[in-house]
């Protein structure tokens, strides 16, 4: 049987930390805040594979709270999920994703963040796919270039 899960995330930029996204360094002078490396390409990819299983959210497994998860990779976040994921009988068909950002372009990052991901996720990687858009500058943080949003959307089978 196949099962649907969506993600989304959205973290501010800020001057001074590392942009991080689907786990590759992306050149630039502003980073996601947050607890762990604001990597919010593989958190909205995490809660589109937890969906798709049923196995409740980011949040819950990483609380923001446990200082474990400080500064933490959030490739090793996505590790985690996918032994649970595994232990349950699930595996990864596709994962389609978009990111909006208004700079930098993130075109020449897609082939490393599509390997990255892919190998993360134990699939091919011709079923991982990042689209990147940018938002109209005049909405708000998006359009300012003070925040990033990621959606993810995760097809999983069972095994049997
Ligand atoms: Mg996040």
């Amino acid at each position: 049987m196949n099962r649907v899960g969506t993600g989304w995330d959205i973290h501010a930029l800020v001057e001074g930390r590392p942009l991080v996204l689907g786990g590759v360094n992306v050149d630039s002078p502003k980073g996601c805040l947050g607890h762990s490396d604001g990597d919010a390409l593989i958190h909205a990819v995490i809660d589109s594979v937890l969906g798709a299983c049923a196995m409740d959210d980011i949040g819950t497994l990483f609380p923001d709270s446990d200082a474990q998860y400080k500064g933490i990779s959030s490739k090793i976040l996505l590790t985690k999920v996918m032994d649970l994921v595994r232990a349950k009988g699930y595996r990864i068909v596709n994962v389609d994703t978009t990111v909006i950002l208004q700079s930098p372009k993130l075109g020449p990052y897609k082939e490393e963040i599509r390997r990255t991901m892919s190998d993360l996720l134990g699939v091919e990687q011709s079923a991982f796919s990042v689209k990147a858009k940018t938002a109209e500058p005049m909405l708000g943080e998006l359009g300012r270039g003070d925040a990033v949003v990621c959606q993810s959307v995760c097809l999983v089978s069972d095994c049997q």
